[in-house]
């Protein structure tokens, strides 16, 4: 899948060895985000049956602003990423407006690619649909079929072998990144696992947990040709560990995601990557918004999509602003005013760099670059750029200077 075009990058002065990010990563530790010269970042990504709500919008900016401070400290990125365009939310959906799920997909993709696009966010290097990628994955099931690491259910409903799941037993490390990290027990993973698209109680199943790899083809749903595996489509968890390690390679320095990911997505698709050969060195997660005293959810329906407000009037560089007031790691709560706030702030920035000399701005870099090296402090960086505004001085090339640092950094055009 072709993405969205790439906004362009200015590049910023300075010394050659910048510090790298450093990440706290699900198991509660900072660690260095990228070990160099080359780094990779797998970003779970949407499922195309509704627009872009400010929770995607605060996770995909988290992550734009990594890849940036990577490319300022003169790393080669690689950046993939998927769309899972075959799952059953999106079939649900589909079928419940009348639609085809395809043109559902492609229609909320192009939507995605709107939003993005507007928020000068850095498209990946690697973009694969699910729809793209059904022969890899299935070749990957029947191999863990083929080395026991995985076995069949029939379903009730169909003839044929089944559907295919992993055994997690075979997996010793399964649990030990998050659930341990989260102290998460049986019962509590199970819950989730259960709201979160999992399917504890299917009869047959070795253990609840055990994730779905392959559902065989049912009536009425879209299903693949594949030889071992007989008709059907791939499990959500395997594509992501599937399309990573076909962008990125056995090393993925950074996956992120939502923190409602951490179970079972992220941990199924890192076992998953695990039996692949992939090491996933740093799990990095964006904290969850919440509007009118509840997470964004589409079950609750008070989701506030990115195309609404910028149809309303907003300035995307405004909204990026909005989001960045907040640690990407935080969990907080949109109001309306924060959105006049940043407008406000964003007026002051646009006011201060056309002056035509002020305070030296090598300084401010500097402060900028430690910020967001230090797990992506954007809240601190905003106000080392506020405290800089607030300053008189006669270096005439600081205005430019922080002109480029907010596009270079953080995709903010003054
Ligand atoms: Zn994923």
């Amino acid at each position: 899948m072709i993405a969205w075009s790439a906004p362009s990058v200015p590049v910023l002065p300075g010394p050659a060895d910048r510090a790298v990010v450093r990440l706290r990563d699900a198991s509660g530790l900072l660690k260095e985000s990228a070990e160099g010269p080359s780094a990779t970042l797998y970003v779970c990504g949407i499922t195309p049956y509704d627009s872009t709500h400010l929770g995607h919008a605060a996770t995909y900016l988290a992550f734009d602003v990594l890849r940036r401070a990577w490319l300022d400290a003169g790393l080669q990125v690689q950046h993939a990423s998927n769309v899972t365009d075959v799952d059953d939310p999106l079939l649900d959906r589909a079928t419940a407006t009348g639609v085809d799920w395809r043109d559902l997909a492609a229609d909320q993709t192009a939507r995605f690619f709107q939003d993005m696009t507007a928020l000068q966010v850095l498209p990946p290097d690697t973009y694969l649909a699910v729809s793209e990628t059904v022969p890899q994955v299935a070749e990957v099931v029947a191999a863990l079929l083929a080395a026991g690491a995985a076995y069949q259910v029939p379903a009730d409903d169909i003839a044929g072998p089944g559907d295919v799941y992993a055994d997690l037993s075979l997996d010793p490390a399964f649990g030990s990144v998050f659930c341990s990290a989260a102290g998460l027990d049986d019962a509590t993973m199970r819950a989730l696992f259960a709201e979160r698209g999992g399917d504890p109680d299917r009869p047959g199943k070795r253990h609840p947990l055990d994730p779905l790899l392959w559902r065989a083809e049912r009536p009425g749903e879209p299903a693949w040709d594949a030889a071992a595996l007989g008709r059907g489509r791939p499990g959500w968890h395997v594509e992501c560990a599937v399309i990573a390690a076909a962008g990125l390679g056995p090393v993925v320095d950074v996956q992120g995601g939502g923190r409602d990911l951490v179970f079972p997505h992220h941990e199924m698709s890192t076992s998953h990557a695990r039996l692949l050969g992939t090491t996933v060195r740093v799990q990095a997660h964006a904290g969850l918004v919440a509007y009118a005293g509840h997470k964004m959810s589409k079950s609750r329906g008070n989701l506030v999509f990115v195309r609404t407000l910028l149809a309303d009037g907003a300035d995307p560089a405004a909204l990026r602003l909005a989001l960045h007031a907040h640690h990407y790691r935080a969990d907080w709560e949109w109001t309306d005013d924060q959105l006049v706030a940043a407008h406000q702030r964003l007026a002051r920035w646009r006011a201060a760099v056309a002056r035509p000399s002020a305070a030296p701005a090598e300084p401010l870099l500097a402060t900028v670059r430690a910020a967001l090296a230090d797990d992506l402090d954007t809240p601190a960086a905003l106000a080392a750029i506020d405290a800089w505004t607030q300053a008189d001085g006669t270096d005439q090339t600081a205005p430019g200077l922080v002109r480029t640092l907010t596009d270079a950094l953080m995709g903010i055009e003054l």
